[in-house]
């Protein structure tokens, strides 16, 4: 055991959280829950941020950039002086497994909630820590980890333990310095390309092989130690679904688990920690593979971005479970004391648009919360662990990861089932994010089929990243939505609040043209117009769509929150119903139907217009004034601008004459059926 130096725990009344986002809400959540007071510490891109307002009380640590922020060792042990904090929570991240810190916290005299110094080093070097999981009987891949790096001896190895291999930096983590060679032929280049990459990255050029595994899933432990000598598991996560080595769905229980596997990761993963001489929260990631077997990849010493799942089917909190051990008590509950209930997922919202190789998106949350009223959920089995509220900036400075939505409930079909609702229910307007790919992921037949493994993106790219098409009832929902949240926003005499049709002046047939929002600069691609029409109240339904050569009798039912109700030919389906400036977004516990919304009526006015132009044909707002009152004019020539349900209307002159004056001036609201103008024709 190698636990020396370490802060003896105490019991504090005071606890920073080093870190942001949605995980410096989660702790705070917790320590305040316990009694604690709550410190954040900010960087000036945060200075408002939800985890600042959220504190008893706040710090600021320096510039934007993290190295001058949240890395700045000084500034953070500074910030817990000042407020008189007796511990700090790294959060994860950051400082989380920054051996110095808890060094320098140790010689402050404050409690780190954590592990010792000592276990994060010895985790920190990938070879070493092999090498002293091997002496604790636990499963490595087979590879080869030894300290000489010569050329020769490694190609040796790599043929020994047979291609395809990995080749990853021994200081590694993160993904980079990691490549697959297939065969002997490619294996010097990969070498040498590894070497410069991980000396570039890491300062460091020592290389580990291991076999490479085909079809492994990620399979992780969650464990527990106090500073008594007991050690505990909290079972598995399964957290196959990965882009770029980064998880994207998790879940708990790990499907398809057998108790006696279970027992064996569990305990594997708790002599791992055992050997050295590990404290506080900590995850062992294996490898599982197909046959059943499981390898020792690498031990995470902090809490997990993913521990919710484990949370919710142990029915324990983690946080707590962590400040009562920084605290020096015992571990709330023996491994016979704990068990698992029911399912859990876990699906993380990045700011990041998939759609473009997941480039990170940035801008103002204009709308961010969740709609469980309109998608009927039950608020006891849905979380959003989130650090952003609406009205939040997304900058560039830090992770793009917004918020954890996180489900429970009795098996793995409903979790999954109450998962896609919870996402059709989340709301963010504003900042581009991955929520749409998200609800693809978990809609897919191999998820839901649970055959997972750490390729399933890569295997399944074809069905995942397919333009859709769209079905003709999805394009005439679209149309209905779109006018009926226009007609909402123009509030007044809205025709939606009665029963008997289209009472607009002026068209009568309202033509909506929508495509792809990614086309929508291109004028003339509409991939589908719908023309929409008012019916008489006694034909049953107010509206009818036509479209391509189908028509639809349509109601439209708005229900609670978001959500509508569309009947098109007798068929009902709910939906929530949103608008993201010209787009509007259908979404369901299935997909995401996002459609650019245009109405290209007015282009043709027609006959009717001689009489209705000096009226405003609906409610609206006056754009420009084109002539002066007194002018002369010829017919058809332009005299004002309306613009009424995000179109413009010109009025033209009827006929040859002179406008003797007008009514309103450029910013006024109208009426529909206003008199705008007053206009003598020549005789
Ligand atoms: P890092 O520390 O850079 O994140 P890890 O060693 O944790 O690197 O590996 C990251 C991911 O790479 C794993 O989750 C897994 O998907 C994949 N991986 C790692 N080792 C192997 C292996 N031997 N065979 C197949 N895939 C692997």
């Amino acid at each position: 055991m190698t636990r020396t130096n370490q802060h003896t725990p105490q019991r504090f009344d005071t606890l920073l959280v080093a870190n942001r986002g949605e995980i410096a809400c989660r702790v705070m959540r917790t320590a305040r829950r316990m009694g604690l007071r709550t410190v954040a510490v900010y960087s000036d891109a945060d200075a408002n941020a939800r985890h600042v307002r959220e504190a008893d009380e706040a710090v600021r640590l320096g510039p934007a950039a993290a190295r001058e922020s949240y890395l700045n060792v000084e500034a953070v042990v500074e910030a817990a002086r000042r407020t008189g904090a007796g511990a700090i929570h790294p959060g994860y991240g950051f400082l989380s497994e920054n051996g110095l810190f808890v060094e320098a916290l140790d010689a402050a005299g404050i409690t780190f909630v954590g592990p010792p110094a000592s276990a994060i080093a010895a985790m920190g070097d990938k070879s070493a820590a092999k090498a002293r999981m091997h002496d604790a009987g636990v499963p490595l891949v087979p590879g080869y980890h030894g300290e000489s790096q010569d050329d020769a001896l490694l190609r040796d190895e790599a043929e020994r333990i047979g291609y395809p291999v990995l080749l990853k930096a021994s200081a590694g983590g993160g993904g980079k310095g990691m490549r697959v060679v297939e065969s002997a032929d490619g294996f010097q280049a990969a070498l040498d390309g590894c070497r410069r990459e991980s000396k570039a990255a890491f300062g460091d050029d020592r290389m580990l092989i291991e076999k490479y595994l085909v079809q492994p899933r990620h399979v992780e432990v969650q464990v527990f130690c106090d500073t008594h000598g007991n050690g505990v598991y909290l079972f598995e996560r399964d957290c196959s679904v990965q882009r770029r080595h980064q998880k994207v769905l998790e879940e708990a229980p790990a499907p398809g688990m057998t108790e006696e596997l279970r027992r064996e990761m569990g305990e594997a993963a708790v002599r791992a920690a055992r050997e050295i001489g590990y404290v506080g929260a900590g995850t062992v990631e294996f490898l599982l593979d197909v046959d059943g077997s499981f390898y020792f990849m690498e031990m995470n010493t902090r809490l997990q971005v993913e521990h919710p799942v484990t949370e919710m089917i142990t029915g324990q909190d983690l946080v707590e479970w962590q400040l009562r051990v920084a605290m020096g008590e015992r571990l709330p509950l023996a491994q016979d004391e704990l068990t698992i209930t029911g399912h859990s997922f876990e699906a993380r919202l990045y700011a990041e648009d998939p759609e473009q190789d997941f480039l990170p998106a940035t801008g103002t949350l204009t709308r961010f919360g969740m709609d469980l009223a309109g998608a009927g959920l039950d608020p006891d089995r849905v979380r959003l662990d989130s650090g952003v509220e609406t009205g939040d900036a997304v900058s560039m400075h830090y992770d793009p990861m917004l918020a954890k939505l996180i489900v429970h409930a009795d098996d793995r079909t409903q979790a999954l089932a109450t998962l896609n609702r919870a996402l059709a229910a989340l709301d963010v307007r504003g900042v581009v994010t991955n929520r749409a790919f998200l609800q693809r992921l978990a809609t897919h037949p191999a998820f839901r089929d649970a055959n997972l493994d750490t390729r399933f993106i890569e295997r399944n790219e074809a069905t995942l990243f397919a333009e859709r098409r769209h079905a003709p009832e999805e394009y005439a929902s679209a149309a209905l939505i779109g006018l009926h949240q226009l007609a909402r926003e123009c509030e007044s005499d809205s025709p939606w609040d009665r029963h008997d049709g289209f009472r607009l002046n002026a068209p009568h047939t309202i033509r909506i043209a929508l495509c792809d929002p990614a086309h929508a600069q291109d004028e003339d691609d509409s991939e589908a117009v719908v023309v929409v029409e008012g019916r008489r109240e006694t034909e049953g339904s107010p509206w009818q769509l036509t479209l391509g050569g189908e028509t639809f009798a349509a109601t439209l039912e708005p229900l609670e929150g978001d959500a509508v109700a569309v009947t098109l030919n007798g068929h009902r389906r709910r939906l929530q119903a949103r608008r993201d400036g010209n787009v509007v977004v259908l979404v369901d516990p299935q997909r995401e139907t996002r459609l650019f919304w245009r109405r290209i009526d007015a282009i043709d006015h027609g006959h009717h217009e001689a009489e209705s132009t000096l009226t405003a044909p609906m409610h609206g707002t006056v754009v420009a004034l084109l002539v002066e009152a007194g002018a002369r004019v010829e017919k058809g020539m332009p005299l004002m601008v309306m613009e009424a349900m995000k179109m413009e209307h010109t009025m033209t002159a009827p006929a040859d004459g002179h406008v003797e004056s007008f009514h309103f001036a450029a910013g006024d609201t109208v009426g529909q059926g206003d008199v705008l103008l007053e206009f003598a024709a020549d005789e």
